[in-house]
């Protein structure tokens, strides 16, 4: 059988169970954006590993080797970010091939430094070693919770909105412009930079695990269409989702025009924004919405809720039913 056949989830699956027993009560394992381990009286632990492959998930002539670096630490913070943590310490771990220099190892490390100095997330550890030809990057980045404040994906109930901390489809946007060799359009470095280099919402994070109303939370790395179905699957619950509400910049939709692109398209299931994509019940939204843009000088953009139901997606534009295809959304 190949793997495509059941995919990353159909393998996790097939060798999940058999660790369940070694897993303690008060420990959570695999299938959330971080596993949670007790840390002491009052915290703790949460810890996420990721791993970076050229040309599966990066293309090393685009991007450069300081973004690359940022990049590799900025994804595995944002899982930290997911669960509500502080970041407080990072592994990494590279296998390197011989078609690259010393130069390029103080860009990239130059650039993960850049990151880890920005949240105080020393490097602890790792491993280097040789590759045939593809440079591949680990890292494991580890933080803190306050002790049972994480916010899992399994915490959504029904009647939470659904909101996200940012504008969606830039990154995806940016790595179009680099697949089809896209002219040089206004706003090209902007998307660009979107897609190499993540902001991960760590201060946001943190601020929404203090809110009592805020439920389940996760980071966006697949896109929403898909990230939102491991909340719905975990809590058992089904969502509506308006697609006039997805948050685009003008940015993107100028150049969702020129190059005739849909941009709504790219804001549902283009992957990459490393926003947070999270679930709170509906009391206290305008204050809550308020203090958010107060602090982070952006709004909390509310694009759905959650019901009881089937663990899928119901599209809608406005009051209309919509779905979503390969090619956009197709309307009823
Ligand atoms: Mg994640």
């Amino acid at each position: 059988m190949k793997l495509k056949e059941i995919g990353e989830f159909g393998f996790i699956e097939r060798f999940k169970p058999l660790f369940n027993d070694l897993i303690q009560d008060n420990q959570i394992g695999i299938g959330d954006d971080c596993a949670i381990i007790p840390a002491n009286e009052t915290e703790d632990w949460v810890i996420t590993t990721d791993l970076l492959v050229e040309d599966v998930h990066f293309l090393r002539e685009a991007i450069t080797p300081r973004q690359l670096g940022y990049k590799s630490l900025a994804v595995n913070l944002s899982d930290i970010a997911a669960m509500g943590g502080t970041p407080t310490g990072s592994f990494l771990s590279i296998a390197i091939p011989s078609s690259i220099d010393v130069e390029y190892l103080d860009e990239f490390m130059a650039g993960y430094h850049e990151l880890s100095a920005k949240y105080g997330v020393a490097l602890l550890g790792g491993d280097t070693t040789k590759s045939l030809k593809h440079l591949t990057i680990n890292v494991c980045a580890m933080g803190k919770c306050a002790k049972g404040k994480a916010r899992k994906r399994s915490m959504a109930q029904t009647g939470d909105l659904i909101c996200v901390t940012g504008q969606l489809g830039d990154s995806a946007a940016g790595l179009k412009l680099l697949l089809e060799k896209s002219p040089r359009i206004a706003g090209y470095d902007y998307l660009l930079a979107k897609h190499h280099q993540p902001e991960p919402q760590i201060a946001e994070g943190l601020f929404l695990a203090d809110i009592s109303e805020v439920h389940a939370m996760m980071d966006i790395s697949d896109g929403i269409a898909s990230d939102l179905k491991h909340i719905l699957k975990a809590s058992g619950k089904a969502a509506t989702i308006d697609v006039n509400k997805l948050p685009v910049s003008d940015i993107l939709k100028n150049a969702a025009q020129t190059l005739d692109w849909n941009a709504e398209e790219l804001a549902a299931s283009g992957g990459e924004d490393y926003e947070l994509l999270f679930t709170m019940a509906p009391e206290n939204l305008e204050t809550i919405q308020q203090q958010f843009a107060e602090r982070f000088g952006k709004p909390l953009y509310v694009i759905g809720q959650i019901a009881d139901g089937e663990s899928i997606v119901s599209w809608m534009k406005g009051d209309k039913k919509t779905e979503l295809g390969r090619s956009g959304f197709n309307h009823f």
